[in-house]
């Protein structure tokens, strides 16, 4: 019997720097974010196999007051060598900064509580991340949004890909929900 080897390859668009990525990052921003026009939001780096950006707030600035707080979106540098499609890139940073919009909302100690039980609860994860993904499409960024999905998939084992799928919404949810 044959069997095929069905996992895609990872497709590749042209290197981007970190600056560039920062570029974007204050691009997208501007344009889909005024409510975070006074929000400081850098860009640091993290590594890890299965997972590519992430919104935090930054850990020192939680003792500060609410206006002096800071948040970074890390970037795994994996994605600014093998990056996705503008529109991908563009979508997944909206998701991002809705985060950012999250945390400006909410006090320290809210965050903190937030932060435990996203670790400790698969079904609290799911929710969240599945709600921020909507959020994400309420500003037509479907076809990004799909794109990014489709560039993440071929990076994952099947274990990583099930859980991804299940955690955020797929390519084919999104498409189906225009
Ligand atoms: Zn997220």
């Amino acid at each position: 019997m044959l069997s095929f080897n069905v996992q895609a390859e990872v497709i590749c668009y042209p290197p981007i720097t970190q600056d560039e990525l920062i570029g974007l990052m204050i691009n997208t921003k501007i344009r889909y974010f005024p409510e975070l026009d006074k929000e400081i939001v850098s860009v640091t780096n993290f590594k890890s196999k299965d997972s590519f950006l992430q919104a935090q707030p930054v850990i020192k600035s939680l003792l500060k007051r609410k206006e002096k707080r800071s948040y970074t979106v890390q970037v795994n540098p994996k994605l600014l060598a093998c990056p996705p499609s503008m529109e991908g890139l563009e979508a997944i940073l909206v998701h991002e900064l809705e985060h950012i919009v999250d945390y400006t909302k909410w006090s320290s100690a809210r965050i903190v509580k937030h932060g435990a039980k996203y670790l400790l609860s698969r079904k609290f994860q799911i929710k969240y991340e599945r709600e921020t993904d909507r959020k994400v499409l309420q500003k037509s960024l479907h076809e990004g949004l799909a794109q990014f999905r489709e560039w993440i998939y071929p990076w994952l084992n099947p274990k990583q890909l099930k859980k991804k799928r299940q955690t955020y919404l797929t390519p084919e949810e999104i498409r189906n929900s225009l």
